[in-house]
């Protein structure tokens, strides 16, 4: 029996898509084998490849002058990556608006200056600070946002005024979660374990003048996004399966009418359950309510043991992993875009029944 899972990831997947992949576990379309058997120079695999390119700049609109790199080494590779390959003035703008920006600023400290021009760490990172006018440096080899705080519940509503430097975005928890403008970023990149497919497979979208030779000296072969933008991500075998997978992801969210029908089914889900936070009288949502994200709905009841009795109760009734990040405690309910909107009212009746039970009449 498959649960209603709420991990912020590796997270819920498609049921359609786990059931073709197991139709095709043996035997992929004739070939006789498994995709996870194949040569990554077949002619076969150079078909799924191509295709889930193909899919995801249908998807998003990437436009030509954009190259789309499926790389390995999870979100955090590119925290590295990133400033070896861009740095070229040795110096970026980090805005840090959680964990995970957190890392990539302090990794990214590594290799040049890091400047963290803003910062919401002040209250714990439930809010989104005022980036319309901030003190970009003059010669920032960049700006860098993560957009959705998978951690926090938090999502960037208006990107940072960047005054003409590049835009850099970690966008893994929130990808293909709405339509997005490619052309307001130098570099989109996400890890596809919380919203598109396994862990083990990151995604890049990058503007061709940003992938040069003139790299940091030392940066080694595999961290050169040109080695892997000439070789169009066949410099070494790529992680193939989580590929195929991906690219199943791409052609269900075509199917689902892309990523306008997404989003506005994801707004839906989530008003469902940010509005039984806003009138329950024993659970809170913990975030700002105007950066409130689409995708990780982080909500505390106050009392500890009272948190702990919930997830336990709720896993019980086949609601998992709601236990908040280890980071800040409480509940969080991850609710990306493979989660049916049933999952989120029947998790919100469970909410309203435990209330029932736990509240003073
Ligand atoms: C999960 C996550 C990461 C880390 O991803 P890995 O693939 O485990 O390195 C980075 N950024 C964001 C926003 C995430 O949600």
């Amino acid at each position: 029996m498959r649960v209603y899972n709420f991990s912020a990831g590796p997270a819920v997947l498609p049921e359609e898509v786990l059931k073709e992949a197991a139709a095709e576990m043996l035997d992929y379309q004739g070939s006789g084998m498994s995709v996870m058997e194949m040569s990554h120079r077949s002619k076969v695999y150079d078909k799924i490849i191509k295709d889930a390119e193909a899919d995801l700049r249908e998807l998003m609109q990437i436009p030509d002058n954009y190259k789309v790199l499926f790389l390995q080494g999870g979100a955090s590779s590119q925290f590295a990556m990133i400033p070896m390959n861009l740095m070229k003035n040795k110096v970026a703008d980090y805005i840090v608006t959680g964990q995970w920006a957190k890392k990539a600023y302090q990794e990214a400290a590594l290799y040049g200056k890091a400047n963290k021009i803003a910062s919401s760490e002040d209250e714990t990172f439930s809010y989104i600070p005022d980036c319309s006018d901030l003190p970009i440096s003059e010669d920032a080899d960049y700006v860098y946002i993560c957009e959705n705080n998978t951690i926090y519940g938090t999502k960037f509503k208006t990107l940072p005024n960047t005054k003409g430097k590049t835009l850099v975005a970690d966008v893994s928890s929130c990808f293909l979660s709405e339509p997005v403008d490619v052309t307001k970023y130098g570099l989109i990149y996400g890890g596809v374990q919380k919203n598109i497919g396994p862990a083990g497979v990151v995604i890049v979208i990058i503007r061709e003048d940003l992938i040069t030779e003139d790299v940091l000296p030392g940066t080694p072969t595999m961290f050169k996004y040109k080695i892997h933008a000439d070789n169009e991500s066949l410099y070494n075998t790529p992680p193939a399966y989580g590929i195929y997978i991906c690219g199943k992801v791409f052609q269900w969210l075509k199917k689902q009418g892309g990523l306008a029908a997404m989003k506005e089914y994801n707004e839906k889900k989530a008003k469902i359950l940010y509005d039984y936070l806003d009138e329950s009288n024993l659970f809170k949502g913990t975030v700002r309510k105007e950066d409130r994200s689409l995708m990780n709905v982080p909500f505390v009841t106050g009392s500890e043991e009272l948190d702990a009795e919930f997830v336990k109760e709720a896993a019980a009734a086949g609601f998992v992993n709601l236990k908040g990040h280890r980071s800040v405690g409480g509940m969080r309910a991850s609710i990306y875009n493979a989660m049916p909107i049933e999952g989120v009212e029947k998790l919100v009746a469970f909410m309203k029944e435990f209330e029932k039970n736990h509240t003073e009449a």
